[in-house]
């Protein structure tokens, strides 16, 4: 009998201190804030964002200011004036300029590194403000997806892309693979976080950046490919199928906005449209990193068929900035999604760099 109370002691001893490890060990409930997601509604808009995982919601009126808590996104500078003129799609796709242009990509998330790349660079200030006068900046493709920072990432870009024209600047801010995946509903690369805003929000994040959101109606007005002097930018690249289907680099984009708000019928019936999204696509393709698709001639072929010198792309991760082919393909994707470093590409003067995240130019 004594026995069998000393094993139950035991037991009753072994059961608590494992709750109480249990207890120790488990993590804290991780606390969010996220936003503003701004909806146009009538003559309104109404502003939701996630406070320390609990949903807050206001509605502004003509002429109030959208005073938002600062925090959320330290660059979120929009005025209800702006809200009036809905983004519009942007006809003009092809750019000359004297001045430098930079360009990197595939930034999924990292708020942070891309900053510091930027002001090391010299592209922005402290207070992440444009002061690279009358150059022109080219993200190509990738905020969204993997990290836990794209609200701040996409408020950045748009404060950057108004911000630079004042100085004779330009900010280009290109669609890759994974604001199509978000905007039509793939949301398999989500950080957790967003899947808080989701569940708070009580929303799907694709509609969150529905056509009625602000920044879903502004992603829906970006290009997928651009031309600056000699150079083209697209995200992925532009393989050898898809230049045999069209060259031209409004149709590839006129295609690509479709594709966000096309119906699966619409789209199973337009081939073009079901090229877009398949591996030889602008913003899926990887060919030129591969030697046995992508030789020095095929290279040659291609930028003959766009009439351009250099085509610049992202999409295909590397440790830094690499060039093929004598500056002729440039691959801007150096690993920011990774979250500890990263470059951009600098075009100054016809020569190309490598912009490391010390601010170091590099001679490519
Ligand atoms: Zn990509």
């Amino acid at each position: 009998m004594f026995k069998k109370k000393n094993l139950y002691l035991i037991l009753l001893v072994i059961l608590t201190s494992l709750s109480n490890l249990n207890a120790q060990t488990k993590a804290p409930k991780p606390v969010f804030s996220d936003g503003p997601y701004l909806f146009y509604q009538d003559q309104s808009v109404v502003a939701k964002w996630m406070e320390n995982n609990q949903l807050q919601q206001r509605t502004f009126s003509i002429g109030e200011n959208l005073d938002l808590p600062e925090k959320l996104s330290p660059d979120f500078d929009l005025h209800f004036e702006d809200l009036e003129n809905r983004p519009v799609r942007q006809e003009e796709i092809n750019f000359t300029t004297n001045g430098p242009i930079v360009a990197l990509s595939d930034v999924h998330g990292q708020y942070l590194v891309t900053l510091k790349l930027l002001r090391e660079n010299r592209i922005i200030d402290e207070n992440n403000n444009w002061i690279f006068g009358n150059g022109h900046l080219v993200l190509v493709g990738d905020i969204f997806d993997r990290g836990d920072q794209v609200t701040e990432l996409l408020w950045f870009f748009h404060k950057l892309e108004r911000q630079a024209p004042k100085s004779g600047g330009q900010v280009h801010v290109l669609l890759g693979n994974h604001e199509l995946m978000v905007l039509t509903g793939d949301l398999r690369y989500l950080h957790k976080k967003y899947r808080y805003t989701m569940a708070v929000m009580q929303m799907p994040l694709n509609e969150l950046f529905s056509k009625n959101s602000y920044l879903g109606a502004w992603l829906r007005s970006r290009p997928l490919a651009i031309t600056i002097n000699d150079m083209a930018f697209v995200h992925g690249g532009f393989s050898e199928l898809l230049l045999e289907k069209t060259n031209s680099l409004a149709t590839i984009n006129r295609l690509g906005q479709k594709s966000i708000d096309a119906a699966a019928e619409e789209s199973a019936s337009d081939s073009l449209l079901t090229f877009m999204g398949t591996i030889n696509g602008p913003l899926w393709y990887r060919g030129y990193f591969d030697k046995e698709q992508v030789s020095k001639q095929n290279a040659n072929t291609i930028l003959k068929k766009l009439g351009k010198k250099h085509i610049i792309v992202g999409h295909t991760s590397h440790e830094a900035i690499v060039s093929l082919f004598g500056n002729k393909i440039i691959g801007v994707d150096s690993s920011i999604k990774f979250g500890k470093r990263g470059e951009i590409l600098i075009v100054d003067r016809g020569e190309f760099y490598r912009g490391t995240v010390q601010g170091e130019r590099i001679k490519l």
